[in-house]
């Protein structure tokens, strides 16, 4: 059904944006997950993630379009597709990632006729206001995905979190995102969105009671990545305890 409107009444112009076809059906069919099978929704997203991450190569872009193999590459044109999607809508928020998709697929100029990504590129830019420029050179264009050490250390009323990243594929140096980290104690829990902009990079936030555990992107929210491991806090006083399967 998806493809009536992302294929069909909007359609690739060149087979090196299929990923505009599938990877918004391969979302599409995820979204009625999330909205009648959460449990399904979770398991598309882990297997999603495992899937891609099984390789440290390849874009959603398709760079040989004689090869059908290239072209629909289920790994990297529908199931990393969708997880850009995912991020793209993650990056911007619901509101405006829905309201920019609307628009694309309503574009009178676009609607019944031929697409580039960067007719969705700029849809999604006009309503956000955001420049995705970085965003489609790492995730669309790049190859592999990024990996990430996270160490955490409470001091009083606050807590001071590092955030380490390696990158699969020498064609991304570093993939800037913003991070949603949980921090859990005393029964209660907070999230913070970390804008991460550089591999060592240090956050400082409130937190208003002592922590004893901490969720990177947690229920396997919005990112596709892996951890490597979680730090032990120094500071006697926390020990965190694995809070997230590691994928690899
Ligand atoms: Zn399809």
């Amino acid at each position: 059904m998806a493809h009536q409107w992302f294929g069909d009444k909007i359609t690739c112009s060149s087979w090196t944006d299929i990923w505009l076809n599938e990877g918004f059906a391969t979302y599409l069919a995820a979204l009625a997950q999330e909205e009648y099978y959460p449990a399904n929704w979770q398991e598309f997203k882990k297997n999603s993630i495992e899937s891609i991450v099984s390789l440290p190569w390849g874009s959603v872009y398709v760079t040989d379009t004689t090869s059908a193999a290239s072209i629909f590459d289920y790994r990297l044109i529908y199931q990393k597709g969708a997880m850009v999607l995912h991020m793209l809508r993650w990056v911007l928020g619901d509101d405006d990632f829905f309201d920019a998709v609307r628009n694309y697929v309503n574009d009178p100029i676009l609607a019944y006729s031929f697409v580039k990504t960067q007719d969705l590129v700029t849809h999604l830019e006009n309503q956000s206001g955001k420049d995705l420029t970085e965003f489609f050179e790492d995730w669309f264009y790049g190859e592999g995905y990024p990996t990430y050490t996270i160490s955490v250390l409470q001091n009083g009323g606050f807590l001071d979190i590092t955030l380490n990243q390696v990158t699969s594929h020498s064609s991304v140096d570093f993939y800037e995102m913003p991070i949603p980290v949980r921090a859990y104690g005393e029964g209660a829990d907070t999230i913070y969105r970390l804008d991460h902009l550089y591999s060592g990079q240090n956050f400082r936030v409130e937190v208003p009671f002592i922590v004893d555990s901490i969720n990177f992107d947690p229920d396997l929210g919005w990112l596709l990545e892996t951890m490597t491991c979680h730090l032990i806090a120094k500071n006697l006083l926390l020990k965190f305890t694995q809070i997230r399967q590691v994928l690899m």
